[in-house]
C-alpha cells in the first residue's frame, strides 16, 4: 500500500487548479470587504469599544455598516451579546413570529433548533409552545421538485420560510446561492409577504455573493465561524432588510431600545479585524477541504462534496461508517491542535443536541470551527464532519494524524 505522506503529496498535485479556482474566490470577497471598509471611511477611534449601555457607539454602529455592505444586505447587527449562532436563528424567528404564525422549513434544520422551535415536541419556551406552527418540506436537493414542494407548503399563515445554506450534520448537499434564489422566487410568488431567514452559517465567504443578493430577507450566524476570521472571540450577526433588522434588534435588546444599545467592549478591533482576514481564511479552510476530500476519497471512503464538486460552505463530510473509527478520526484532529492537544475526545451530550456528539476542537476560541475541528453525531451514516484551519497546511498535518489514528484501530481489531 502507498505510504499515506506518499499519497497526500500526490493528492496535492491533484487539487491545484481547484486552489487556483478558491483564491479566485477569495480575492473577489477580500475586494467587496475592504471596499465597505473604505466606504464607511473606517477609522482607528472606531476600534475602541464602549462600556455600559453602549450609547453612541461609533464603532458598533459603523460596523454594522460596514457589514451589511459585506452582505449585499440594507441592514446589519453585529453583537458580542448574540452569544452564538443559535442565538441568531433564535432571534429572528422569535423577534418575527406571532401565534397563528407558521414556519416552513426546507430540510431538517440545524440539530441545535429542534428545541427552539419545537420540532419534536412543543417544548416549554418554543415557539410551538407559544401557538407558531411548524411544518418541515423533504430536502431532495433537486431544484425543481424543492421549489414545488416549497410552493405548496406556503400559505397566507406562512410568517418565515428557513433555508440552510450549509449541510450542517446531515449527510446532504449545501444549497447554493443560483438554487436559493429560485427558491426564494417560489416562496415570494405564492406569498411576497413571507420573510425568508437564511441559516448563513458555514456559508459566508465562499462564493461571491451572500443570500440577500438572491433576495433572502434576512441571513444570519456565528462570528467564530467563518465571518470573525478566527479572530473575534465571539458574537452573532444578523443582516438583511432595514425594517426586519429593527425588529428583530427588539427581540434581542428590548422593544424600544433595540439596536441602539449593547457596548462592544474592548473587543471591536478584533471584529473588525477578523472580518477583514475572514475571506482569506475561509479560502484556506476550503483548500483544506479539498485536500481532505480527495485524501479521503482515494483511501476509499464516500466523502460529500466530491473533492470537485463546486462548494457552497467550508464543511467537508466523510462518510466513516463505525463509531470506533468516527472517534479515532476526532483523536487524531485533536492529536494535531496547538490547544488541548493532550485531551482526548470522547463521545457526549451536548446541550441542544439529541444524538451523542464527539467533538475535536483544540482551538484557540473554545469551539472556533473556522479553526480545524471534526465533529459527529453518533448515529448512521456515522460520518465525520471537518472543518476549518486556518491554515491548509495545518489542516494538511490533522488529517494525516487521523488516518494514523484510524490505521491503529484497523491493525488491533
Ligand atoms: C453551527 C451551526 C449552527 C449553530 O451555531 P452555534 O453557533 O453552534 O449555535 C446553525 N446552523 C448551522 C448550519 C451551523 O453550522
Amino acid at each position: 500500500m502507498i505510504a499515506p505522506e506518499e499519497l497526500l503529496a500526490s493528492v496535492e498535485a491533484d487539487v491545484q487548479q481547484l486552489y487556483r479556482h478558491i483564491d479566485g474566490v477569495a480575492l473577489a470577497n477580500q475586494a467587496r470587504v475592504l471596499q465597505a471598509f473604505h466606504e464607511y471611511r473606517v477609522s482607528e477611534y472606531h476600534l475602541r469599544g464602549t462600556t455600559g449601555y453602549g450609547y453612541g457607539d461609533a464603532g458598533r454602529e459603523t460596523l454594522d455598516a460596514v457589514w451589511a455592505r459585506v452582505f449585499q444586505a440594507e441592514a446589519a447587527l453585529v453583537r458580542i451579546q448574540i452569544v452564538s449562532g443559535t442565538h441568531a436563528l433564535a432571534v429572528c424567528l422569535f423577534g418575527l413570529c406571532q401565534p397563528g404564525d407558521s414556519i416552513v422549513a426546507l430540510g431538517h434544520p440545524y440539530d441545535t433548533l429542534d428545541q427552539v422551535i419545537g420540532i419534536t415536541e412543543a417544548t416549554p419556551g418554543s415557539l410551538r409552545s407559544l401557538g407558531v406552527s411548524y411544518h418541515q418540506v423533504p430536502f431532495r436537493g433537486n431544484p425543481g421538485v424543492d421549489c414545488r414542494m416549497l410552493a405548496q407548503s406556503v400559505g397566507p399563515d406562512t410568517r418565515v420560510v428557513l433555508l440552510q445554506r450549509s449541510r450542517g450534520y446531515d449527510w446532504r448537499p449545501s444549497l447554493d446561492l443560483k438554487t436559493m434564489g429560485t427558491l426564494i422566487k417560489a416562496v415570494k410568488d405564492v406569498n411576497p409577504e413571507t420573510v425568508v431567514l437564511v441559516d448563513n452559517c458555514y456559508g459566508e465567504f465562499v462564493e461571491t455573493r451572500e443570500p440577500p443578493a438572491v433576495g433572502a430577507d434576512l441571513v444570519c450566524g456565528s462570528l467564530i465561524k467563518n465571518p470573525g476570521g478566527g479572530i473575534a472571540p465571539t458574537g452573532g450577526y444578523i443582516a438583511g432588510k432595514e425594517a426586519l433588522i429593527k425588529r428583530v434588534a427588539g427581540r434581542l435588546t428590548a422593544p424600544g431600545i433595540g439596536g441602539e444599545v449593547g457596548p462592544s467592549l474592548d473587543v471591536l478591533r478584533l471584529l473588525y479585524q477578523g472580518l477583514y482576514l475572514a475571506p482569506h481564511f475561509v479560502s484556506e479552510a476550503l483548500k483544506g477541504a479539498v485536500l481532505a476530500a480527495r485524501f479521503f476519497e482515494r483511501l476509499g471512503y464516500e466523502v460529500l462534496p466530491r473533492f470537485d464538486a463546486p462548494r457552497t460552505d467550508i464543511v467537508q463530510g466523510i462518510k466513516l461508517g463505525s463509531p470506533q473509527k468516527i472517534v479515532a478520526f476526532c483523536r487524531g484532529i485533536q492529536k494535531s491542535s496547538p490547544v488541548d492537544a493532550h485531551v482526548i475526545p470522547e463521545i457526549g451530550a451536548l446541550p441542544g443536541y439529541e444524538d451523542g456528539v464527539v467533538m475535536a476542537a483544540g482551538t484557540f476560541i473554545q469551539g472556533a470551527s473556522l479553526e480545524l475541528t471534526a465533529d459527529a453525531p453518533i448515529r448512521e451514516p456515522y460520518a465525520v464532519y471537518l472543518q476549518g484551519g486556518l491554515s491548509k497546511e495545518y489542516v494538511r498535518l490533522g488529517i494525516l494524524e487521523a488516518y494514523r489514528e484510524m490505521e491503529t484501530l484497523t491493525t488491533k481489531d
